[in-house]
């Protein structure tokens, strides 16, 4: 298997996925209809924000620009959800990818971005509800320690966002048994507001909304050049888009295109399974009101039951270009470690995605130029706090920008080695964690 292994440079991402392998078995592509794509950008135009990227980040951007009155263009090199918006795991979190960041880096005004995101889980709820977007969500999410070693970590987690961040929702699971019928896990804690839910649906009802409220939205339409200046240009292969302002939001895939800070994320594979359909009460007692579980290792297994009765069970991080298929039976493998109760179940569905992952896992937000601006860096705990990175953003376009430059104060590195160098450099960070957490440290 390792011979199939290519490295995931930022530009082979978007060349690769062209002919996508990774989403052919997704189990979300399968279980949706898509609408006509939206026709590319032909000709010049012109609008008020151009904003790259058709998931849950620059939709949501575009649909508070609109609310605003601004005059939108959204351009996306595939189509809306065709990234890490349209494949990853459905778990809607509060708190962010690393919180001890947060603290460290924001001091007393952690708080203040720990409430955001927070907002941003009843911000998804709230458009779920406003757009009429149905998609399967769930509330409650478990997360569970596997060392005793790591329960400390998680008790001291909880107490931060408990007492210091004044969240409500948290509840200590002595014995996780208690919830997931499986003795794989020690302690845990149990958040009754975050939840999970089926992300492509929710992206393509984001999408219906964004064309509703009259911005263009274009297919097919690979950004290849920003040319900065009062008004930034947006160069494409048939066609540049002249604007005011700029919002890019195109995550891991985005290259190139963002040479100024591209290499502040790497692209982190991650995969996914889906079991075949299950009876719903077999469904139903694998993990009590079916919420979503992640344990608190450094190469997490993250889960969750859908709403049709099968098990969805994700991990797998790795740096490399690699084929779903043959990723499937190790996933299996790790499900079953949890799961052995379900040795009887066909893989169905195998997918996977590109993180964008930062060194500190803090979201990375700010502007190249005073009318550019980006998103990146949600290290894997998107699917609430894109949304309220699109919000900010928005504010910020329209004059408010003081909880955008909240995040902007956030200091990140680029990552070592370049773009030859940085696969083998990351690689060994993982064999260090991978060994680590062999020995349960
Ligand atoms: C397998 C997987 C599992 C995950 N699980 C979870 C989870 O359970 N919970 C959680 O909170 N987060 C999870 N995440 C992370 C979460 O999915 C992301 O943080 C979030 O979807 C990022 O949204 P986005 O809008 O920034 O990027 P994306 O959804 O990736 O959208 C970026 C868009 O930009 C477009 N684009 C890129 N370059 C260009 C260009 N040059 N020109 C035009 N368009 C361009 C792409 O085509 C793409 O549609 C997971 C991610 C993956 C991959």
């Amino acid at each position: 298997m390792l011979r199939s292994l290519q490295p995931a440079t930022s530009d082979m991402t978007v060349q690769a996925l062209d002919d996508d392998p990774l989403t052919r078995r997704s189990f979300y592509e399968a279980t949706v209809t898509r609408p006509p794509a939206d026709a590319p950008l032909q000709g010049n135009a012109q609008v008020d924000v151009c904003v790259i990227g058709a998931g849950f980040a620059g939709l949501s951007a575009a649909l508070d620009l609109r609310a605003k009155g601004f005059s939108v263009a959204v351009v996306d090199a595939h189509e809306p959800g065709w990234g890490a918006s349209g494949r990853n795991g459905g778990q809607c979190l509060v708190g962010f990818a690393n919180d001890d960041t947060i603290v460290a880096q924001l001091g007393e005004d952690a708080k203040r971005a720990w409430r955001m995101s927070v907002d941003a889980v009843s911000l998804v709820r709230e458009r779920m509800s406003k757009y009429s977007i149905e998609c399967d969500f769930t509330s409650g999410y478990l997360t569970v320690a596997t060392h005793t070693k790591r329960i400390p970590d998680l008790r001291e987690w909880m107490d931060t966002a408990s007492k210091r961040f004044d969240y409500s929702h948290l509840t200590w699971v002595e014995d996780a048994n208690d919830h997931i019928d499986t003795d794989h896990y020690l302690s845990g804690v149990h958040d009754s507001f975050s939840g999970h839910l089926h992300p492509l649906k929710y992206c393509l009802g984001l999408a219906d909304a964004v064309r509703r409220s009259g911005a263009s939205l274009y297919a097919h339409t690979p950004v290849t050049q920003i040319v900065e200046g009062a008004k930034p240009r947006i160069r494409t292969a048939h066609g540049d888009i002249e604007c005011s302002f700029v919002v890019v939001a195109g995550n891991a895939s985005i290259g190139r295109v963002l040479p100024k800070v591209h290499d502040r994320i790497a692209p982190i594979g991650s995969f996914i399974v889906a079991t075949e359909r299950m009876d719903p009460d077999r469904a139903s007692s694998l993990v009590r009101d079916r919420a979503a579980v992640c344990d608190n290792n450094f190469f997490l297994d993250y889960y969750r039951v859908s709403a049709d009765d099968r098990l969805l069970f994700g991990g797998r991080a790795t740096t490399a270009f690699v084929d779903p298929n043959a990723i499937a039976p190790i996933l299996r493998q790790r499900m079953l470690t949890v799961y052995p109760q379900l040795s009887d179940l066909k893989i169905e569905y195998a997918w996977g995605g590109f993180v964008d992952v930062t060194r500190n896992r803090a979201p990375d937000f700010g502007r190249i130029a005073p009318n550019i601006y980006y998103l990146q860096g949600f290290s894997g705990h998107g699917v609430a706090l894109t949304g309220m990175a699109g919000r900010i953003v928005a504010e910020a376009i329209a004059g408010q920008a003081s909880r955008f430059d909240l995040f902007t104060r956030i200091k990140h590195e680029r990552f070592p080695g370049g773009e030859a160098l940085r696969r083998p450099v990351l690689e060994i960070g993982f064999l260090y964690h991978r060994l680590r957490e062999a020995l349960g440290v």
